[in-house]
């Protein structure tokens, strides 16, 4: 085996004992005489899974009982055309930018909303929060993503909005430390950082707020008949649901989204505490809104870029390419990541920082 510290921004690396576990039940999967792939999602077996992953996601994130939980498909981009049409038809929903997806999210709402930017911090490079929002009391909604996968931009305080919900794409942390859900009225977020393999969305909707949903679309682009059937109004991704299902008990057995919290914090402390104090790497990012799951960083001179990606795989770093808009390194570092593996980074880091004299 020469599997490698893992740190692509997604689709992400997976704790290994989940991976170990579906291998083991690939072939049959609880007395089914099948595997998961090969069975009906409205079979006992199946709808077991569901009912208990739902149970399982409630119980790690509290999810109160005025939120509904959908598993849905399409990639949190579906998502973001999906939820204007839903919530927003014909009215304006205000959007806060502070990166390039919650810049996609604002581009996709368009056709069916009119789009205000409530607070975008682009004219800063989005290396800071925006200096101030401006929220309209009447919008459908605020939306925010949480976590800005590339540019490495985490809002750790929520805006205060007011009676208007806030609708979050929390993709890239979701469970990655304790939230209150009641202060949202929607939290999507895309399976493959977090939650398992890419193909799969979680969405965690205010009931009341599914009132909006125009019945005049169709039922396959309506919330509110998702939850009508259970997400099962079409064949779900049964094996994408199946890993989620996984990922939820190996969280549970971690201690829950509260020593995530924790380790995730530490996780970030030294990695970043190394970055600045290095001399030789640099994050740009405003310390207040720096990412604990997404580290972007840049060497002193990027002349070095291609041998320190090259070496670093060498090493079993692997995936440590920043984004093509940003250039430099990334290294995500979300809840499947040990602290080991940081430290493995770290020590890499310094030996090769030492080598180029
Ligand atoms: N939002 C965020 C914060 C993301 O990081 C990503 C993907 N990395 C997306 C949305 C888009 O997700 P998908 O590719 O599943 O549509």
């Amino acid at each position: 085996m020469s599997r490698g510290y893992n740190f692509s921004s997604g689709p992400a690396a997976l704790p290994e004992s989940v991976l170990a576990q579906a291998r083991d039940e690939m072939l049959e999967w609880r007395g089914a005489r099948a595997s998961v792939m090969e069975i009906s999602h409205r079979g006992k077996d199946f709808i077991a899974l569901a009912e208990e992953s739902e149970r399982d996601l409630r119980a790690l994130m509290s999810v109160p009982a005025s939120h509904k939980i959908l598993f849905l498909q399409g990639g949190a981009t579906q998502h973001f055309a999906q939820i204007p049409m839903n919530f927003a038809a014909g009215r304006t929903a205000d959007y806060v930018v502070t990166g390039s997806w919650g810049q996609k999210a604002a581009k996709e709402a368009k056709p069916s909303c009119t789009v205000r930017i409530a607070g975008s911090s682009e004219a800063a490079g989005f290396l800071k929060l925006p200096d101030g929002y401006a929220f309209d009391p009447s919008a459908a909604y605020v939306h925010v993503t949480t976590n800005e996968t590339i540019g490495g931009v985490e809002l750790h305080v929520l805006p205060s909005t007011g009676d208007v919900p806030i609708v979050a794409d929390m993709s890239s942390n979701i469970l990655s430390r304790p939230i209150d859900v009641s202060r949202y009225g929607i939290i999507y977020a895309g399976a493959q950082k977090n939650i398992g393999a890419s193909g799969l969305v979680v969405m965690i909707v205010r009931e009341d707020l599914l009132a909006r949903c125009p019945p005049t679309l169709p039922n396959i682009l309506n919330y509110s008949a998702h939850v009508k059937e259970g997400s099962m109004l079409n064949t779900p991704n049964t094996f994408g649901w199946y890993l989620a299902s996984l990922v939820f008990k190996w969280l549970a057995n971690q201690g829950g989204v509260e020593r995530m919290g924790e380790i995730n914090g530490a996780k970030a402390k030294v990695l970043y505490d190394y970055i600045d104090g290095s001399g030789f790497y640099s994050n740009p990012i405003d310390r207040a809104c720096r990412s604990r799951m997404n580290v972007p960083f840049r060497l002193a001179d990027e002349a070095l870029d291609g041998k320190f990606l090259a070496e670093s795989e060498a090493a079993g770093l692997l995936a440590l390419k920043g984004h093509r808009s940003v250039g430099g390194m990334r290294a995500s570092i979300y809840n499947a990541m040990p602290v080991e593996g940081v430290k493995a980074l770290i020590d890499f880091m310094k030996d090769f920082a030492k080598r180029q004299g």
